[in-house]
């Protein structure tokens, strides 16, 4: 693999030249610190990049390796677990079948490393020395990601390059042990703990970058030759994403003291119409949930095959999105911002509990903001008619429905039976909660949660710890809907 030098020459090479900014996450935070520095390629659609990770050994016992994820291999021709379903293949393939990955050629400061796991999605690293729990080593990465040309969340997608998933993701910890997830179609496979990221990227010239935290150009050394760098720190947050490209138009407003931006292609012809669904609802969702933690919040659309994406101060919305459809979307987003970013959930085995939650955010702000068309009457109705469908279908056809709400994503049987459960019965079984405890103990409950678990990951036993000591009981209602036992 090609081995990167500082300074050789200009352009792709000048990706470490980064003296003079002022680095992130060096203010004693106590958590892991990623410095990427990284270069895009359009010609060849690449991202050569260097990794230097600070990072906490997270298991409760001694270790000599660490695990990583691996996203960016779900994209490789013959992924046995396939970034998107049939059914979403055209919307995302846009140019036909096109094929990424990631290459990493080298981690500095580790014995060896490895790729391996059940879809080449985890990179073992073996470290020079045992590291107790707790204990911090340094480690260098250096990689090559390839984008495929797709619609999705890493890719080169119909409207800019969507970069999200595209470093090694040190794996969450299950058990007392790192959990090596598969990518899945059903949901979002990702789960990580919050970090500091100081990122260095290096674009060309002519493209627009969006970021979720401020980005400002590298105006010391620059890179020379069409290109130019810009660094962004992002400190406390779970990951960092992206999107850059040529065309892009920004609007901006202010939600409170917040600043809020929407970067569009030119062929949104209601750019005013989005920044203020963003805005309104960052707002809506900080008073009723808890004040957000980010400086900035952008929403950005983009090629992407389904609604939209969330990722902290960030949320990528689909640019196939009718306008009807963009309330209910910028809404669903912008509550992941509380339930994913901010409160973490683990979404690969427990999706009900962010997306149940993003739901039932949106609907208190479209029911708060009735000039979008919705009330919350409407969108629990509309949730109850499609479960119902769904469990007549499936207890046709399979002779009975799973509707179990705890399992792994790759449990679900596709994107119909992922919805009906963890977004529409999600819904129902907070409907449901909330209609049994009234609405101030229910959100009293919500503020709990959001409080004791901002910056950190809870478990659903958490999440129902917090209702419980609102309104002894109602653990039963939740247990009868996860465990499958209700009848709706
Ligand atoms: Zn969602």
């Amino acid at each position: 693999m090609k081995r990167i030098a500082c300074c050789v020459a200009a352009g792709t090479l000048a990706l470490f030249c980064t003296a003079g900014l002022a680095a992130c996450g060096k203010g004693g935070s106590g958590r892991d610190l990623y410095t990427i520095r990284a270069a895009y390629r359009a010609e060849d659609k690449t991202l050569t990049a260097e990794m230097e990770a600070e990072i906490k050994n997270p298991l409760p016992m001694s270790t000599d390796e660490l695990k990583f994820q691996l996203w960016p291999n779900a994209f490789r021709e013959g992924a046995k677990y396939a970034p998107v379903s049939k059914i979403f293949e055209n919307a995302a393939y846009y140019n036909g079948k096109s094929y990424g990955g990631i290459d990493v050629s080298a981690v500095e400061g580790a014995e060896s490393f490895s790729v391996g796991g059940e879809d080449e999605n985890i990179l073992t690293v073996k470290l020079k020395e045992t590291l107790d729990a707790g204990e911090s080593v340094e480690l260098s990465f250096r990689f090559e990601v390839k984008l495929a040309e797709i619609n999705h969340r890493l890719g080169v997608s119909e409207c800019g390059v969507n970069l999200s998933g595209f470093y090694p993701v040190l794996c969450a910890v299950e058990s007392g042990q790192f959990a090596e997830h598969v990518y899945s179609s059903n949901g979002d496979p990702f789960v990580s703990e919050i970090a500091d990221f100081d990122v260095t990227l290096t674009l060309p010239e002519s493209y627009t970058l969006v970021s979720g935290f401020a980005a400002e150009e590298v105006k010391e050394n620059a890179p020379s030759g069409g290109v130019k760098a810009y660094h962004v720190c992002e400190e406390g947050v779970r990951e960092v994403a992206f999107v850059f490209g040529e065309g892009f138009e920004c609007v901006q407003d202010t939600a409170g003291e917040k600043e809020v931006f929407y970067y569009y292609p030119a062929a949104d012809k209601d750019p005013a119409r989005t920044l203020k669904l963003a805005a309104e609802s960052l707002a809506f969702f900080g008073d009723t949930f808890g004040e957000d933690i980010y400086p900035r919040y952008t929403v950005v659309m983009t090629g992407f095959a389904y609604g939209g994406m969330e990722f902290p101060a960030l949320s990528m919305i689909s640019s196939d999105l009718r306008e009807e459809e963009l309330p209910a979307v910028v809404a669903h987003e912008t509550a992941h911002q509380w339930w994913y970013a901010m409160v973490g959930s683990d979404q690969y085995n427990s999706a009900w509990q962010d997306e149940g939650l993003a739901e039932l955010s949106s609907a208190l702000f479209l029911d708060a903001y009735p000039d979008y068309g919705s009330s919350y009457r409407d969108l629990v109705t509309a949730s109850e008619q499609a479960y119902r469908a769904f469990f007549s279908v499936h207890s046709q056809v399979h002779k009975e429905a799973d509707t179990t709400m705890i399992r792994p994503l790759t449990a679900y049987s596709g994107d119909y039976e992922y919805r009906s459960i963890a977004y529409d019965k999600g819904l129902i079984l907070f409907d449901r909660i909330r209609e049994v405890m009234g609405e101030r103990k229910f959100l009293g409950a919500l503020k709990d949660y959001f409080k004791e678990y901002c910056g950190k990951i809870a478990s659903a036993e958490d999440l129902v710890a917090c209702f419980e000591r609102r309104s002894g009981g109602i653990e039963d209602l939740f247990a009868s809907f996860l465990e499958g036992r209700c009848i709706i």
